[in-house]
């Protein structure tokens, strides 16, 4: 059987998704969320972020669908890892069992997590395959795109996984901020 290839271009940064149509197609690229759904987003060479949503299904064939993985597949997963840990802990202690632990979740993590603790939040998700990153990398996170934009948190980036820790808004607009969702609740409660 021949192989169909699946065009390589990406969409720009505002949604991040590969076209789903064929290799040399004619034409915008374009792309469905999943194989049942009955638009599609387009988006040109031209101008990569101008994206259009369009009817009509775009689903590659060999795309795999995403969605958890099947339970036989998590224990086998969890019991190598518990093998691998018990080893290292043979080895060479707890403490090196304990990072290849921490690793090996880190690596696991196919979906987003994010946790907000008052005005800060944390979380883990996969770094964007266009802007694929390098092995490890270690920065800033900022309030805004502006490159002089105050600093709000880390960031660190190991393989296609990113750990963030950051505030969500700068210490005085977020007062501001409680203040505006304590009216809006109030008004909320009082139209009920
Ligand atoms: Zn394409």
């Amino acid at each position: 059987m021949k192989r169909r290839r699946r065009c390589q271009e990406w969409s720009g940064f505002a949604v991040d998704i590969q076209c789903a149509r064929l290799a040399r197609h004619d034409g915008s690229h374009g792309a469905s969320p999943s194989s049942d759904y009955g638009r599609h987003w387009a988006w040109s060479d031209a101008d990569l972020d101008a994206i259009t949503v369009l009817p009509g299904t775009v689903w590659f064939h060999e795309t795999p669908a995403p969605g958890p993985r099947s339970r036989a597949f998590r224990v086998c997963e969890w019991v190598a890892r518990a093998l691998t840990g018990a080893g290292f802990w043979y080895l060479s202690g707890p403490l090196c069992a304990a990072v290849y632990f921490g690793l090996a979740t880190l690596l696991s993590v196919r979906r987003p997590h994010f946790v907000d603790v008052g005005r800060f939040t944390a979380g883990v998700f996969l770094v964007s395959r266009r802007n694929f990153p390098p092995i490890f990398a270690f920065g800033f996170t900022r309030y805004g795109p502006q490159a002089d934009a105050l600093r709000s948190g880390l960031q660190i980036v190991f393989g296609p996984v990113s750990l963030m820790v950051c505030a969500l808004l700068p210490r005085n607009e977020w007062a501001d901020f409680q203040s505006r969702n304590a009216e809006r609740a109030a008004k909320r409660k009082a139209a009920e």
